[in-house]
C-alpha cells in the first residue's frame, strides 16, 4: 500500500472536482478530500447518489460541497464551457480535478465487440476527460498549486484478452495524461498524474468479476493515501507519473 498520511487540513481553501463522485472510489475520494478541508464539486450522473454523499460530507463537519449533475455520455462541448463558467463564477479557480468516472463496457473478444459500446466507452473514458480538462484549464491555471489526476488500470499498460474498449481507453488515458503533463510542465503550476487503483471493492469490480468474493478486495477508503498525496501540496513538482494505489512505496519511492 502507498504509504502516506496527509496532514490535517492540507486541502483547506482548495476547490476540487471529482467525477463519478456518487459511488465507489470517487465517493471515497470526495469524502476524503472534504475531510482534509477541500470544497468538493460532486460531479456525477445520478443525482440521488450525489445528494447522499453531500449529506455525509456535511455530517462529517467538512466544508459544504457543491452538487453538479452531469452525464458524461450525453454532454455536449457547450455543456463543458458552461461548467467552466459556472465554476469560475462560484469559486474563481480550481485546485484539483480527479477524473474518476469510467464505464467498463463489455467483457468480450474484440472480434465480437459491439461498435456502439466501443464508442460509448471511449467517449466517457477518454473524450470526456479530454474535453473537460481543456475546458477547465484556465481555472486550474488560476490556482497556485493545481493537480489533475486521471484514473488508469492495470489493463492500461498491459493489454489483456476480453478487456476490449476499457483497456484501450485506459492506454489512451495514460497517453493523454503524459501529454498534458509535458505540455503544462514549466509553463504552469499544474501537475498531471495517473493512479491505478488496483482491485477495489466497487460495483465495477463486481461487474468485471461476478464470481469473486468481494471481501478479498480492499474497500475504496483503504486506497486513499495516494489520492491524498497527489491532490495535496506534498506532491508539488511531481508530474507525468503513474502511481499504483496498492503498491508498496510512498512519496520517496
Ligand atoms: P464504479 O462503477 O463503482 O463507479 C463509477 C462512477 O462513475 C459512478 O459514480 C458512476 O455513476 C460514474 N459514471 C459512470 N458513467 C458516468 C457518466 N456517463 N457520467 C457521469 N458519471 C458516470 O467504479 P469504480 O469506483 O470501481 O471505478 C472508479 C475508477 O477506478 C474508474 O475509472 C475505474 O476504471 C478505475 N478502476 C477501478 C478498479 C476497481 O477494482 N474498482 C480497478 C482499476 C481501475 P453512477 O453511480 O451514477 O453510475
Amino acid at each position: 500500500m502507498f504509504d502516506y498520511k496527509a496532514p490535517d487540513n492540507s486541502l483547506a481553501n482548495r476547490t476540487i472536482v471529482v467525477t463519478g463522485a456518487g459511488a465507489g472510489i470517487g465517493r471515497a475520494a470526495a469524502k476524503n478530500y472534504a475531510a482534509l478541508g477541500a470544497t468538493v464539486v460532486l460531479l456525477g450522473r445520478t443525482e440521488e447518489k450525489l445528494e447522499s454523499i453531500y449529506d455525509e460530507i456535511i455530517d462529517q463537519g467538512s466544508p459544504t460541497p457543491a452538487i453538479y449533475p452531469f452525464d458524461l455520455s450525453r454532454a455536449k462541448e457547450e455543456d463543458y464551457t458552461e461548467m467552466a463558467t459556472i465554476l469560475e463564477a462560484e469559486f474563481g479557480k480550481l485546485d484539483g480535478l480527479l477524473h474518476n468516472a469510467s464505464l467498463l463496457g463489455e467483457r468480450t473478444p474484440l472480434s465480437q465487440y459491439e461498435a456502439r459500446t466501443w464508442r460509448h466507452v471511449m467517449h466517457v473514458n477518454v473524450n470526456a476527460g479530454f474535453i473537460m480538462t481543456q475546458a477547465l484549464l484556465p481555472l486550474l491555471e488560476a490556482s497556485e498549486d493545481a493537480s489533475i489526476i486521471f484514473t488508469s488500470s492495470s489493463v492500461g499498460t498491459q493489454g489483456k484478452a476480453y478487456w476490449g474498449a476499457y483497456s484501450v481507453s485506459k492506454f489512451a488515458t495514460e497517453g493523454m495524461a503524459q501529454i498534458f503533463a509535458a505540455e503544462l510542465e514549466n509553463i504552469s503550476n499544474i501537475r498531471v498524474n495517473t493512479i491505478n487503483p488496483g482491485p477495489t471493492r466497487t460495483n465495477m469490480r463486481a461487474k468485471a468479476y461476478p464470481g469473486e468474493d468481494p471481501a478479498i478486495n480492499l474497500a475504496p477508503e483503504e486506497i486513499m493515501p495516494v489520492y491524498q498525496y497527489l491532490m495535496g501540496p506534498d506532491s508539488k513538482g511531481v508530474t507525468g507519473q503513474r502511481f499504483d494505489a496498492q503498491a508498496l512505496g510512498g512519496p520517496q519511492g
